[in-house]
């Protein structure tokens, strides 16, 4: 079944909101094994709206449109569907009476008179109760064409689809759709793709898509098949034969878990404590660590240790080899984790020295030249990277490569 997605507001034309709704709805639209070929974004304007809907009419089944449901004068997304489809509308009591119940329990005291014409609904549409607003989602039938309209306000749009248009969409699907994640550091997109590229050319029945995330490359596979058994069946090889292919440069098959969960879930399973020492990072590398509930059975404390004063003080990194080779080198890196772990008084650290840039790169050592050292089990690992794009952007790639080296110091140390 194909789906297409219509984003309404002038807003998202001028650039002034990112259109974040239709990356929410294309990626529940794929988890549904529906295909989306087109998404489109229109301006609150009667006949533009009017245009981009027949067209969508005319090339998929089901279009889902966002925005231009509430009170105001430019929110004309219904009134438009209504014609464009033939309907007239008419009051819902139901919805009229809901408007009035919100805004007994809100601040506004007083509707207003363009509030009513919320609860004007097309004859015969399947009205979806706004729980977090006034404005109903409306579901219009004809024929075999369905069109579903959506309140913008993403705290609206979300819970109304997740809660009712996905199960309804989901019916209208009569087969059954199951996807599996995994997820891979360590291998940049275009390999990741080249080592699965017999499997991409003849893929159909599962279908593997590839997401590059920073630092990471995500794999969905997603197969259709008549029952939940059936379409386990069918991902069970094509997941097995890209475990053989990938190995440990895949850290999870669950679609939850981040890399920092991972790295928390093999040093809890291993029973080892770590800490954290950076410099360029600022901070992210235990930001990442710390975001993962239960963190504090592994982490006590970390360091920034910006400076080379402070690299001394906390972690005693030698003045000979800060002046021989630098702040960023491997040297430092290497006496930066093992310091670590004496100050912490714990298992395992990660340490991070780089230039992140706009300035203080050199012909020798340029902007995104960074080193991260792991020691893991009295054993130090470096690595070198020089890592593109600007100061965020390094320091982001920086933090990822930390997380997986630990990860995999431990798998090759512990395992
Ligand atoms: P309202 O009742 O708030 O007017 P609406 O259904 O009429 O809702 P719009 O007026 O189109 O929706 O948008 C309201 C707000 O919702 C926007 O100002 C914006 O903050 C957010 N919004 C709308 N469309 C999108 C989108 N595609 N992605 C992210 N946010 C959006
Ligand atoms: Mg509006």
């Amino acid at each position: 079944m194909v789906v297409e997605l219509v984003s309404v507001g002038t807003e998202l034309l001028l650039g002034n909101i990112l259109n974040t709704n239709i990356q929410y709805l294309s990626e529940q639209c794929a988890m549904l094994g529906l295909s989306v070929y087109h998404q489109v974004i229109v301006g609150d304007n009667r006949i533009r709206l009017a245009e981009a809907l027949r067209m969508a009419l005319g090339r998929s089944d089901v279009v889902i449109l966002g925005g231009g449901l509430g009170p105001t004068e430019d929110d004309l997304t219904k009134e438009v569907c209504a014609e464009v489809m033939g309907f007239a509308l008419k009051e819902d009591a139901h919805t009229h009476k809901r408007i009035e119940e919100y805004f007994k329990g809100s601040i506004y005291k007083e509707i207003t008179s363009n509030n009513w014409k919320q609860a004007m609904v097309p004859e015969g549409a399947i009205v979806l109760d706004n729980d977090n607003g006034t404005a109903p989602g409306l579901i219009l039938e004809k024929d075999d064409k369905r069109v579903i309209l959506l309140p913008g306000p993403p705290a609206e749009l979300h819970p109304m689809f997740k809660k009712q248009v996905f199960p309804y969409l989901k019916k209208l699907q009569p087969e059954i759709i199951r996807s599996q994640m995994i997820k891979i550091c360590g291998v940049g997109e275009s390999q990741v793709e080249d080592k699965l590229l017999d499997l991409i050319d003849q893929q159909k029945n599962p279908t593997i898509a590839t997401y590059a995330k920073t630092g990471e490359v995500h794999l969905r596979i997603t197969a259709r098949a008549e029952s939940e058994e059936e379409a386990k069946k069918l991902i069970k090889p094509v997941i097995k034969e890209i475990r053989s292919r990938f190995g440990d440069f895949i850290y999870s098959v669950r679609e939850e878990e981040t890399l920092e969960m991972a790295v928390v879930k093999l040093l809890l399973k291993y029973g080892l404590t770590v800490t954290t020492v950076e410099s360029c990072t600022g901070g992210l590398l235990a930001g990442r660590i710390v975001n993962v509930p239960g963190a504090s059975e592994v982490f006590r404390e970390g360091f920034i240790t910006y400076s080379n004063k402070a690299k001394r003080k906390y972690l005693d990194v030698s003045k000979s080899t800060l002046k021989k080779y630098g702040a960023v080198s491997e040297q430092t890196a290497k006496e930066m984790a093992t310091g670590g772990v004496f100050a912490a008084d714990c298992d395992a650290c990660v340490a991070v020295t780089g230039i992140a840039g706009p300035d203080g790169g050199t012909e020798e050592k340029p902007v995104g030249l960074v080193y991260i050292a792991a020691y893991v089990k009295k054993k130090v690992t470096v690595k070198e990277y020089r890592f593109k794009g600007d100061r965020n952007k390094v320091r982001e790639q920086a933090v990822v490569k930390a997380l997986d080296l630990l990860r995999r110091s431990i798998l090759e140390n512990y395992r």
